[in-house]
């Protein structure tokens, strides 16, 4: 694998291959696990891994029974933690690398991070703890040159960065301090099969030898690849993506330690990759002299553009110095990177799939995050406490079908009508000129300058009520009336259909 990456991605090979304790190589591995996922969701049906309690192999041998099996770590982790010391619940998780080594950092408001103390399980000291810079402000900025391009200040918005292993080995020792807990790592997640009052699942170990365990509920936290997640939605678990790749580095000439850059982008759609896309950096100070840069775009699945993370890396090794300057010192300590997954919900309310019997997703496998944001931690944060008493209510009262899980959802009608503001932001060589999203973007950030602090706060984070959208949209679209026909060419009839019930189900919910 590496020589071929060295052929046809070197800039990416080379920095790889210089990070810190020769670390590259598993991390390419890891990148090109991920880029995997475009294989999996356009190669036939998706594989069964969800089967019928009959199913099971004969003999088996059953090796431990808990309440709750997690498949997959990251999050999850938080989740099973607070299940295991405030619910008294046994949980096992496995995870096919380390649980709770993440491929990213978190960037967060102080407000919302608190948020977790409503679980019980976190202090105000503890998550102040994994705080490891706080900013002053944040900006976005698109360009499109001369007057009217807007750099928007939003404040308390992305503000602080968290040390995402530190919270996260917070959540493993806390689990841990309980005995009847388990963690196995470098244990995959094979096939569950699904009885009426408990759920085997079948997992392997490194060299591939299998172990069967018995749990009430199997949470699925195994992000975008989950091949659950695949199987219930037919393997269409997603209509939009967000490719994203990046570095935590020291050394840049340019970086402001005290400003988050929230997104910016640089240029026109780039065309090197397909039809077009539209790169969007962010900018994050971290611990120390270290510092953040992403590069991602926003795009639908079935686009023709090259969604793959080494493609994209190679963009960012290319493009970097665009966006910020490396100095002499330049130094990269970690690669962080991942494919994050939305869904547009063609109806009222949730139209994907996000539970069977027994078995509820979680995280990114459900795919519930903001479409626009793309803050999933956010996400999980801001529902934690709700998602963990509604499961322990549903374990007590023993009802685990499909309809009572998928009533345990992050699901949120506003949240989810941000998918209609994130088709504007994928760019479409068939409808758009080049320069289409930079402008749409200057237009609406010369709104919400207008507006008050509150509409950017929570477009940003995810808490936008249905009037302020309103007010939103329609100064918008009296600024800048392309809108209107760009509307009817990005969406057309269904898409347009599509948001009218987005909406509608938002004003209809009591989230309004
Ligand atoms: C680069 C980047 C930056 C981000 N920044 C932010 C941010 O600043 N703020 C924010 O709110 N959100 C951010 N997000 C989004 C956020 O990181 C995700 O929503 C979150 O990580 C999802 O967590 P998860 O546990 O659901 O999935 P993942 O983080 O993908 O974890 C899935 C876990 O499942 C394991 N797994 C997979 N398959 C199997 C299997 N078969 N068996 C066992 N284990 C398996 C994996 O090893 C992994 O540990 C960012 C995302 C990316 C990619």
């Amino acid at each position: 694998m590496l020589e071929q990456i060295k052929e046809s991605h070197p800039l990416v090979y080379s920095h790889f291959m210089n990070l810190p304790d020769g670390s590259g190589e598993s991390a390419l591995a890891q990148v090109a696990a991920l880029d995997r996922y475009w294989d999996h969701s356009h190669q036939g049906p998706p594989s069964r891994v969800v089967l019928r309690g009959d199913e099971l192999p004969e003999g088996v041998d059953i090796q431990g029974d808990f309440d709750l099996l997690y498949a997959g770590a990251t999050l999850s982790l938080l989740h099973a933690a607070v299940m295991a010391e405030r619910y008294g619940k046994t949980v096992l998780l496995v995870d096919r690398h380390v649980a709770g080594q993440s491929t990213r950092d978190w960037n967060i408001s102080r407000g919302e991070l608190l948020k977790l103390q409503e679980t019980g399980v976190f202090s105000e000291a503890e998550l102040d703890s994994v705080i490891v810079r706080t900013y002053k402000t944040g900006w976005v900025e698109f360009a499109s040159g001369g007057e009217r391009q807007k750099r928007l200040y939003i404040d308390n918005v992305l503000d602080c960065a968290v040390d995402a292993d530190k919270l996260l080995g917070m959540a493993r020792e806390k689990l841990l301090a309980g005995s009847s807990s388990r963690i196995c790592d470098m244990t995959s997640f094979q096939r569950c099969f699904t009885f009426p009052d408990h759920v085997v699942v079948e997992v392997s170990d490194r060299s591939g030898a299998l172990s069967y365990y018995r749990a009430q509920v199997l949470i699925d936290g195994m992000g975008v690849m989950s091949p659950v997640a695949m199987q219930l939605n037919r393997g269409r678990p997603h209509t939009h993506v967000c490719p994203t790749v990046g570095t935590i580095a020291s050394g840049f000439e340019d970086a402001d330690y005290d400003v988050g850059e929230i997104l910016a982008s640089t240029a026109p759609a780039d065309f090197s990759a397909g039809s077009g896309r539209q790169l969007i950096w962010e900018g994050f100070p971290a611990r120390g002299r270290e510092y953040i840069t992403y590069l991602f775009f926003y795009d639908a699945v079935d686009s023709d553009n090259d969604k793959s993370l080494l493609g994209l890396f190679e963009t960012y090794f290319q493009l970097l110095s665009d966006y910020k300057k490396p100095g002499r010192d330049f130094t990269i300590h970690r690669p962080v990177f991942g494919i994050i997954p939305a869904y547009s919900h063609d109806g009222l309310g949730r139209t994907r799939e996000i539970a069977a019997d027994r078995i509820l997703l979680f995280g990114d496998a459900a795919a519930l995050g903001s479409p626009l944001t793309f803050c999933g931690f956010g996400s999980m944060v801001r529902n934690m406490a709700r998602l963990t008493a509604g499961l322990d209510r549903a374990l007590g009262a023993a009802a685990l079908s499909k309809k009572d899980l998928e009533a345990i959802s992050a699901y949120e009608p506003n949240v989810a009508s941000m998918a209609n503001l994130m088709k504007y932001m994928c760019f479409d060589a068939r409808t758009d000129a080049p320069n289409f999203v930079n402008e749409l973007m200057n237009e609406v950030m010369i709104v919400l300058d207008a507006l008050p602090q509150r509409y950017r706060q929570a477009m940003f984070r995810d808490e936008m009520r249905l009037d302020e959208l309103v007010t939103v949209l329609l100064k918008v679209a009296a600024r800048y009336p392309r809108v209107l026909k760009a509307t009817w060419d990005k969406l057309g009839v269904g898409g347009s259909v599509t948001f009218v019930k987005n909406l509608a189900g938002w004003a209809l919910s009591s989230t309004r």
